[in-house]
């Protein structure tokens, strides 16, 4: 019988209802499968609770990824068949994303799932995620994905759409990798892993990075201050294809403003996501100075979701990059998380156009 690790954190699939009637994270690894007793007829479990009080994911940190990064990387090199990591849901793609940068050439499955009603509550949509991650690791396909509602999603290409249903983690910009049905496990799109590439871990990362969604009104002098009060890099969400309000007829201008930061000095990379659920910047269809923009230095982030541009970025500013190699970096696909630009942005579920996961063969690799 096939082993299979369970990595358990917390989140609402571990929640009992306490004695102020709020819900919070207690349910241990054995005590999630004891509610699925089918997943002991399929496999053999082994558990790793990587915490004494098990974790809400809103309050998961960078010292949190390092911790499941090296349990997941005690599973991959030793003697297991697949892993699943039972976390929160809301800053599940994040973490996914994290993961998928952190864990290099993995070669065995890594399943990352949860629920939106906890595993004790009547209705709830744990059991069948919970059996249905055990049944991908089982299926033996190697890479990092999110399991959820019956999807299987690329750890690159996930974000939570509905704070509700039990649909709440969907595929973004690319199908899903697979299925999980009653009739079983079809993966249709799997993650190629190189053959060769030795399983490494490098959970190095900087948490110095700031979020900016734009909304109509934004006071542009404070776009500067974001350089004054220490981050290394800046996430900006964007309307629609390349949205940043210019200035015209004497309004604010938040474009000024990151120009400003662009060109004073160049010190921080500032990157640029679509604050749309799905589609891609393309920064130069409107008279918007996106050129411009792109000429001072901004980083498009073309089809990656914010959480993956977010997590890349922490990633590289964890390393001994300069800001032109961020930027170089940022664009080249690692693990599935950017369509290839070297091919028209043509998506494919290898890493790399090649095939490789390119930190296995770029210019000042880190190690
Ligand atoms: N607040 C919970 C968490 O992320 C939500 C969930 O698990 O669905 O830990």
């Amino acid at each position: 019988m096939k082993t299979i690790l369970l990595i358990t954190t917390g989140g609402t699939i571990a929640c009992r209802k306490n004695e102020a009637g709020v819900y919070s994270p207690e349910l241990r690894g054995r005590e999630l499968t004891a509610c699925v007793p089918e997943i002991a007829s399929i496999c053999e479990p082994r558990y790793n609770d990587i915490y004494q009080t098990p974790l809400d994911s809103t309050n998961i940190q960078l010292s949190d990824w390092a911790l499941m990064s090296e349990a997941i990387y005690a599973g991959l090199t030793q003697d297991c068949d697949g892993i699943v990591v039972t976390m929160g849901t809301d800053t599940m793609s994040y973490t996914a994303a994290m993961l998928s940068f952190m864990l290099i050439n993995p070669h065995k499955p890594v399943i990352l799932t949860g629920s939106q009603i906890p595993m004790t509550a009547p209705g709830t949509d744990g059991k069948q995620n919970l059996l249905d991650a055990f049944q991908t690791a089982l299926a033996g396909y190697p890479g990092i994905y999110i399991v959820f509602d019956g999807k299987i999603i690329y750890g690159t290409r996930a974000s939570k759409v509905d704070a509700l249903s039990s649909c709440a983690i969907e595929p973004i910009n690319v199908p899903r990798a697979g299925s999980v049905t009653a009739g079983g496990v079809l993966m249709e799109h799997p993650i190629k892993i190189p053959a060769g590439g030795e399983t490494r871990m490098d959970n190095r990362v900087c948490g110095d990075v700031f979020l900016l969604k734009l909304i109509p009104g934004l006071v542009p002098d404070k776009i500067d201050t974001l350089l004054d009060l220490g981050f290394k890099g800046i996430v900006l969400e964007v309307f629609g294809l390349q949205g940043i309000p210019t200035a015209s007829d004497g309004r604010a201008s938040v474009y000024q403003s990151i120009k400003k930061v662009l060109e004073r000095g160049k010190t921080i990379p500032i990157a640029a996501t679509t604050q749309c659920v799905k589609g891609e910047t393309n920064f130069g269809v409107y008279a918007l100075g996106g050129r411009e923009l792109l000429e001072a230095g901004l980083i498009p982030c073309y089809d990656m979701t914010t959480e993956a541009a977010v997590t890349k970025l922490m990633w590289l500013l964890g390393h001994d990059y300069s800001v032109g190699e961020i930027k170089a970096e940022m664009l080249r696909n690692y693990c599935g998380e950017i369509s290839d630009t070297a091919a028209s942005r043509a998506w494919t579920p290898e890493l790399g156009a090649s095939g490789e996961d390119r930190r296995d063969s770029g210019v000042n690799l880190p190690v």
